[in-house]
């Protein structure tokens, strides 16, 4: 801390704080000091420009000592806080942990919690509809492969998820990263170098991860495994389904560790790991997910826009994290998928009931994290009072639910545990308005203990009582404007005016004397308020001491709150599906283990919603192992090219998820996983050009997809020349075709017509193209998908169309028509294709898209003779000749 120049000469209060600070380096110091947080240092350079607060110093009078600081009152952490947390700053709060009135001394305190961006639980800090997860890597080398273990820990809902990788590189463990989005990651300060490059991809990916350095003791697979025993209560893993690991119970044990560190509070509502389960779930890589936007779109990573936005119709918090999460995990199992659909059927046939269900939804509340707010002691009479108007809704839709017959409903229904104990417990003992804090009283109910009703009747009482003693007063005094009062300073006291100052009985004791009046107290007074002042503390201590036990019931009874949020979360995601279905107008999709895709009047769900009722033009697509395997298709830009591959591979997923689909009737086969390359998008985070990142897609597709796959191929190989461009889809369309004997189902929308010839010689590749219609020099897009190819692609009517001014349009129309004529001989429908271009002059019936150069050259040259040019037409010839070269 370079501010610090002569420790000696500072405050016994500013040494205690560098005390503490020296504890927790890596955090912004939030120091009590009354009703303030301050800061100071180096701390408070930082935040007073992250939080936009003035920064002053203190010690000022001290010329050698100046230290900075800035400050923020008590009741505005949470807003504070959030303002950090999101730049990515960890926060520790240090409390003063003893009353100031008692302490000797500098007054005591003590780091009662940190905040990281990874764990919070604080409901203003959180986005409901997603889930915050705090991430743990770890990695082992051995030779060529690495071993990552990787843990995924949401403390505000309790959920946490493990996982192993071994792979050469460490893309599952970035598509991990960018499914799950975790706020922070742990790393082993010592495991740095070995995962350096995975880090440096994290970073300029995601670079609003923080990113925390542990100590490398902690690090080791016996205290990590023992920790996780411990805290489960298990003897062993295996019933987690996490027996297996290694790795991945070292980053489950690191993460279990740092929560416990800094929340120093029981982290009881964490029951359970759960494998992350890669072989039973639709796989869908990073880049796929992104192009696909799935939860964000493209452009500006917003919510709107995405898929999600238009299928999340859950009413909770808790259903819209499973429906987020559902969509970021579609299923592999047909059975699960079929049951869950069994379900959404259910409710969208029953929509009087479902209605019901989802009104009763409404007025729940986010029971996951008021439950884990209750465990980490953040919990509040107002949270309590939140929790009671959820629970109040539960009988009922308990009751609701005794009439749904599927499989999965029925399951829900029979584990259902309406909490009725706990919200009659609430209903008794909770104010039904209490205030935010827990120190002012007001928090209990009266009928609910009895030594604090004796209490409040005190205190009721009091008001009266003072009435009584004022008449008696007056009365005895004759002094009718007599009155009783109270300040902090005296308590309560009798005012008298300065004029009837001589009136004033003996047994009056003189407290106060101002301008016009003068103020006393008398033994009967003080009696009175000692009662009454005393009353008052115990009451607020009471309630506080009542309030705690409550919070320690529900403690004690989270698992069953966290068993009944996730069920209605279950209920909540299955009702959302079929109302999405009503309001849309989707189907249920029949999914099988079949061979075949096939989708009738498909439309996409986000783009449909954006134009129009009835302006969606709905396509079909079939694809199967025997004719359809590798559709290419063809067609101007802005035709809909994108959009059909884009919305057959949403409504796989979508299925797959167990949601109705955007078509009229969709048989989906199981796909194992989906892989898009999709636009021409220059992936610039990454720092690789947009060729590169086509090509390492491209290969990640050909490596990996398998006979189950859903392959969506859009204008591949246009990030370099023509000619190799072309070369690559070419072999790429044969190998999809030809891989494992079986070929990949694929969609492959190309600008390269020549691609249409390789239905010729594969039987199972077929030619589409998207209709429009030449119109007066234009064209209208019908956005049609027909079959059979098209070798026109209107380029020059779509750059008319987008406003490229009309004499470059005729300028472009020119120079066609020339190019065309120069090609009229070529043939642009090759059988094998070769990229290098002696090849190429060898069969002159190969690729000839644009004049060979040197054409024109050849033609200018035949002009020309010799014998007859003078010196200076030598030159210009020459210029000429450079010019067309
Ligand atoms: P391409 O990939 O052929 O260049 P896109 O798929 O990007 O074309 O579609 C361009 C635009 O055309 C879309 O943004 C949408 O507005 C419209 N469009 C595409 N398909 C349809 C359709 N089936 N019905 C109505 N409009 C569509």
């Amino acid at each position: 801390m370079k501010t610090v120049t002569n420790k000696a000469k500072l405050t016994p209060m500013l040494r205690q704080y560098l005390e503490i600070k020296e504890q927790h380096r890596d955090t912004i110091l939030f120091y009590r000091m009354g009703d303030f947080y301050e800061m100071f240092f180096d701390d408070a350079i930082e935040a007073s420009k992250i939080l936009g607060i003035t920064l002053t110093s203190r010690n000022k009078k001290s010329d050698t000592v100046q230290v900075p600081m800035c400050g923020i009152p008590y009741h505005a952490l949470q807003t504070y806080l959030a303002k950090l947390v999101r730049k990515g700053r960890r926060i520790a709060i240090c409390e003063q942990v003893e009353d100031p009135a008692q302490a000797k001394g500098i007054v005591k305190r003590e780091v009662v919690r940190i905040i990281s961006p990874g764990i919070i639980s604080d409901n203003q800090l959180l986005d409901d509809k997603s889930n915050n997860y705090i991430c743990s890597i770890v990695a082992k080398t051995s030779g060529e492969t690495i071993h990552y273990g990787l843990g995924f820990l949401d403390v505000s809902t309790g959920e946490f998820l493990v996982g192993e990788f071994r792979e050469s590189g460490y893309g599952d463990v970035i598509d991990q990263i960018s499914r799950l989005t975790p706020t922070e990651i742990l790393i082993n300060i010592k495991n740095k170098e070995d995962i350096e490059s995975l880090m440096q991809s994290i970073e300029t990916q995601f670079p609003s991860i923080c990113i925390t350095e542990r100590e490398p003791d902690l690090y080791q697979f016996s205290s990590s495994r023992e920790l996780l025993l411990e805290h489960f209560g298990t003897v062993t893993l295996d019933g987690f389904g996490c027996g297996h690991f290694t790795v991945a119970v070292i980053a489950a044990g690191t993460l279990l560790d740092y929560v416990r560190e800094t929340q120093k509070t029981s982290v009881d509502h964490i029951e359970k790991l759960t494998p992350l389960d890669t072989e039973t779930i639709l796989q869908i890589d990073d880049s796929s997910r992104r192009n696909l936007e799935l939860t964000q779109t493209i452009i500006g990573g917003e919510r709107q826009g995405s898929l999600l936005s238009v299928i999340d119709q859950t009413c909770t918090p808790m259903g819209a994290r499973l429906m987020k999460n559902n969509l970021l995990f579609p299923l592999q199992d047909v059975q699960r998928i079929n049951n869950r659909l069994d379900s959404v059927t259910f409710f969208f046939k029953n929509s009087g009931l479902r209605k019901k269900v989802r009104d009763l939804l409404d007025q729940v509340y986010d029971l996951e994290r008021l439950n884990s707010r209750m465990i980490l002691g953040t919990g509040n009479a107002r949270d309590l009072m939140a929790m009671k108007h959820s629970l109040a809704r539960l009988p009922e839709l308990h009751t609701l639910l005794s009439q749904c017959d599927t499989t999965r409903l029925i399951e829900l229904h029979s584990g259902f545990d309406t909490l009725k104990d706990l919200h009659d417990l609430l209903e008794k003992a909770i104010h039904p308005d209490p205030p935010v804090t827990l120190r002012e009283g007001n928090i209990i109910r009266e009928g609910f203990n009895e030594e604090l009703d004796e209490l409040i009747s005190i205190l009721r009482d009091g008001k009266k009582m003072i009435l009584g003693l004022e008449a008696k007063e007056r009365e005895a005094t004759g002094i009718a404007k007599l009155k009783i009062g109270f300040n902090k300073v005296f308590g309560y006291y009798i005012e008298v005016s300065k004029i009837h100052a001589d009136r004033v009985p003996q047994s009056y004791i003189r407290k106060q004397t101002l301008v016009n009046a003068e103020r006393f107290i008398t033994p009967e007074l003080k009696e009175f308020e000692n009662k009454v002042i005393g009353a008052q503390d115990r009451r607020v201590e009471l309630e506080y001491q009542l309030f705690c036990t409550i919070r320690e019931h529900f403690v004690s009874c989270s698992s069953r709150i966290l068993a009944t949020a996730r069920m209605l979360a279950q209920i909540d995601f299955l009702a959302a599906n079929a109302e999405t279905a009503q309001i849309f107008n989707y189907r249920r999709p029949k999914v099988n283990r079949g061979d075949s895709i096939e989708v009738i009047e498909g439309r996409h769900p986000v783009i449909e919603r954006s134009l129009g009722s009835g302006q969606f033009v709905p396509n079909d697509i079939t694809l199967d192992q025997t004719q359809d395997e590798v559709l290419i298709i063809t067609g101007p830009n802005m035709a809909g090219k994108s959009t059909i591959l884009r919305q057959t591979a949403l409504i796989v997923l979508m299925a797959q998820m167990g949601s109705y689909v955007p078509a009229e009737k969709a048989v989906i086969g199981i796909v194992d996983r989906i892989f898009t390359r999709v636009g021409a998008m220059d992936d610039l985070r990454r720092g690789q050009s947009t060729f590169m990142v086509e090509m390492s897609e491209t290969a990640n597709i050909l490596n990996n997809a398998t006979e189950r796959s859903l392959v969506v191929l859009d204008e591949i190989g246009r990030g370099t020349s023509t000619y190799d461009g072309l070369s690559i889809a070419w072999a790429v369309a044969e190998e999809l075709v030809n891989k494992n004997g079986k070929g990949v189902k694929t969609l492959f929308a190309t600008h390269y017509h020549e691609l249409i010839a390789l239905a010729r010689t594969h039987e199972r590749v077929q030619n589409f193209s998207i209709k429009v219609r030449e119109w007066r020099n234009t064209i209208l897009f019908l956005h049609k998908l027909t079959r059979g190819g098209t070798n026109r692609s209107y380029g020059i009517q779509v750059a008319s169309l987008a406003g490229v001014p009309d004499h470059v349009v005729k300028r472009a129309e020119k120079i066609l028509i020339e190019i065309e004529k120069d090609n009229l001989n070529s043939n642009t429908s090759p059988s094998t294709c070769d990229n290098s271009r002696k090849n190429r002059k060898k069969h002159p019936d190969q690729l000839s898209l644009f004049p060979p150069p040197g054409n024109h050259l050849l033609d200018f040259l035949k002009t020309v003779n010799p014998d007859e040019v003078s010196p200076k037409q030598a030159i210009d010839i020459l210029y000429k000749i450079k010019q067309l070269a």
